[in-house]
């Protein structure tokens, strides 16, 4: 896709800070990283979100997201790390060319996506799962 800026580093026309790269994939630095080490695995192929992509490039591109995770435990003594995948802007995606945050957490930061934990009505637990398990329409 011509303006997608991820195809444009993958095409090498944007300059990238490239952790690895496969015949499907590369990983780069994020350029605003939430800490050190924040790593952005993205396809060779455009793909506009997870719903897009076929199941067995979902897999490798999340085999390579936990080699990332662990390199970063064993090369910057990390004490963790969070994998994170944003679909669709209401969930936080600004670039719209499928891809897996690596961030790599340490005691002291960075700060990480939280939620605050609800305490539900009721059957609302309920009915969410039958929303979610009913069969779909014939
Ligand atoms: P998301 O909000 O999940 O779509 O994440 C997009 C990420 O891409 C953000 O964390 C940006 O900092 C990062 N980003 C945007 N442009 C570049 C770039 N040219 N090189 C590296 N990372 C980028
Ligand atoms: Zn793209």
């Amino acid at each position: 896709m011509d303006n997608c800026i991820f195809c444009r580093i993958i095409a090498g026309e944007i300059p990238s800070m490239r952790v690895y790269e496969d015949d499907c994939c590369i990983a780069m630095l994020d350029i605003n990283p939430a800490g050190p080490g924040h790593t952005l695995i993205l396809p060779k192929q455009h793909f506009q979100d997870i719903t897009a992509v076929d199941d067995a490039t979902v897999g490798h591109l999340f085999s390579v997201a936990r080699k990332i995770g662990m390199r970063a435990e064993f090369r910057l003594n990390a004490d963790g790390f969070n994998i994170v995948q944003n679909n669709g802007a209401a969930a936080g995606q600004t670039v719209p060319h499928f891809h897996i945050h690596v961030i790599p957490r340490f005691s002291e930061g960075p700060d990480m996506v939280s939620w605050t934990p609800t305490e539900p009505a009721d059957g609302v637990l309920q009915a969410v799962l039958e929303k979610l398990t009913a069969e779909e329409d014939a």
